[in-house]
């Protein structure tokens, strides 16, 4: 229990109080999609942790400046800076302009990040519009004696690196372990050690991504564009960087090692990381046949779905867990979630029903607390998900009668809603509630028409109506007051 927010910052493997190195100004790196695919499951994860984070600092009072970078160029498909760049292959296989796949597939994620409620970050910068910033990067760390060039490519160091600073501080990875781990077998390697790694490619002559430099045409190594990006609108020293913790090693460890070699200090005081999606128990991945896009899982088109599941049911189902634990997705687990929802939508449309009374059974304030408490604990969202719950039950209770709300208990109710669900974990009612609320409307004029009717002494208009509501399974109670009415079950 805290007053301050704590979060858990990686690199000291433990919670530590947040304090920000430039208040009220608060800095954010998150490291963004490659664009050369749809958006997925792996990519809602880490885009609502951190926009719960960015919310809940901007709710504290800081102004936050969120920097969440789009990778167009330079992310090699595997880590041994070997095989083709991510986005150009995709084009050559869609004989399209790699520019053209990463407009698509940025348009995509904004799409399914809009749908999601994900707010936009401050500052959305792509490697491919900073290679000068990353050049002038890669000459600091020349000049410092961390990389070495080799027909046309540059490498970073790690030995040299290693000899003057901790690398591994990260992921705990231990350089003697990566000799005897990374050994090259091929020898066709152009690195000192397998695991140095490239600040610059030398570009082939069919490389269509390529810029010119002093060491010849290439383009930059994927780790590099974070370090210089981050660098340029968040300061040498800035307050967090997060991503997934699939990122940790080798990206992040290569990022501080680049920052480091590059101006001798720290660069970023909190790292914070994700973790990752299973389904079904299983990792997430082409090759198993679970590999589900943001699109198939809104619309149900995947064979592992048994129904479409909503933006808002899985950004509910994300949140009911902890960032830091892995979580798995399942049919149960998602209709679960989704009941979950609609429940605390439909006791938050209640609000506005209990009738105050002098005296109150319940304590709002109370669960307020818990609720700033949980996310005071490294945002512990699934806890403030069960508080909200009591607030859920509380109102039910009022509802029906056996609890009251005093008219600063029902005030207290809405902004404990407004702030928690709405505002900082940013949920929205979704279509399907609008349209309860249409067929709400519709229903309460047409059972004001018929008192209408009955006025008029029209029972036969009176009854069509209340016969066809029936019919289409609308439960009708006459009252004092006029009527009550609800869809049967
Ligand atoms: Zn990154």
């Amino acid at each position: 229990m805290s007053q301050k927010l704590h979060v858990y910052n990686t690199i000291n493997r433990k919670k530590e109080e947040f304090i920000a190195l430039n208040p009220p100004f608060v800095g954010i790196y998150v490291c963004g999609p490659t664009v050369y695919g749809d958006p997925h499951l792996g990519h809602a994860r880490p885009a609502i942790t951190f926009d719960v984070l960015f919310r809940y600092l901007v709710f504290l009072g800081n102004k936050v400046r969120y920097v969440r970078n789009i990778t167009d160029v330079g992310h090699l498909e595997n880590d041994a800076d070997e095989g083709d760049d991510k986005i150009a292959k995709k084009a050559r296989l869609e004989k399209i302009e790699p520019m053209e796949v990463v407009q698509y597939y940025t348009d995509r994620y904004h799409t399914f990040m809009d749908m999601l409620n994900v707010k936009k970050p401050s500052i959305e910068p792509r490697a491919s519009g900073h290679i000068i910033e990353q050049l002038q990067l890669i000459e600091e760390i020349e000049k410092n004696g961390f990389a070495y060039e080799k027909n046309g490519s540059v490498y970073f160091d790690v030995e040299a690196y290693s000899k003057k600073y901790h690398y591994g501080k990260l992921s705990g990875r231990v350089l003697e372990d990566l000799y005897s781990n990374t050994r090259d077998l091929d020898g066709q390697s152009e690195k000192k050690n397998s695991f140095d790694f490239a600040l610059w490619k030398k570009a082939l002559p069919e490389h269509i991504m390529r810029w010119p430099s002093r060491f010849g045409d290439g383009f930059p190594g994927w780790h590099l564009e974070c370090s210089a990006m981050s660098t340029k609108y968040l300061g040498e020293e800035f307050d967090i960087h997060g991503g997934g913790m699939d990122l940790l090693f080798p990206h992040h460890e290569c990022e501080i090692a680049q920052s480091v070699a590059a101006s001798g200090k720290e660069t970023v005081r909190y790292w914070m990381h994700n973790n990752m999606i299973t389904i079904n128990g299983q990792k997430m991945g082409k090759s198993l046949g679970n590999f589900i896009t943001l699109e198939e899982l809104f619309s149900g088109s995947h064979a592992v779905l048994t129904k479409a599941y909503s933006p808002m049911t899985v950004r509910f189902f994300i949140l009911q867990a902890h960032y830091r634990s892995t979580l798995d997705f399942s049919n149960e687990a998602l209709t679960a979630a989704e009941k979950g929802f609609e429940r605390m939508m439909e006791a938050y449309n209640n609000i506005d029903k209990i009738k105050s009374s002098d005296n109150s059974t319940v304590n709002i304030q109370d669960i307020r607390n818990k609720c700033l408490d949980a996310l005071n604990d490294d945002l512990n969202t699934p806890i403030v998900i069960a508080n909200l719950f009591e607030a859920v039950k509380n109102i039910n209770s009022a509802i029906a009668g056996s609890e009251t709300f005093n008219a600063e208990n029902i005030a207290e109710c809405k902004k404990l809603f407004d702030d928690f669900v709405f505002n900082i974990m940013g949920l929205v009612a979704e279509t399907s509630s609008s349209g309860n609320e249409i067929l709400s409307t519709v229903v309460d004029l047409l059972l004001n028409e018929r008192i209408e009717a009955k006025k008029r002494k029209d029972f036969a208009a009176s009854d069509r109506i209340r016969n066809e509501l029936t019919a289409l399974g609308i439960e009708i109670k006459d009252t004092k007051e006029g009527f009550e009415w609800k869809l049967k079950n």
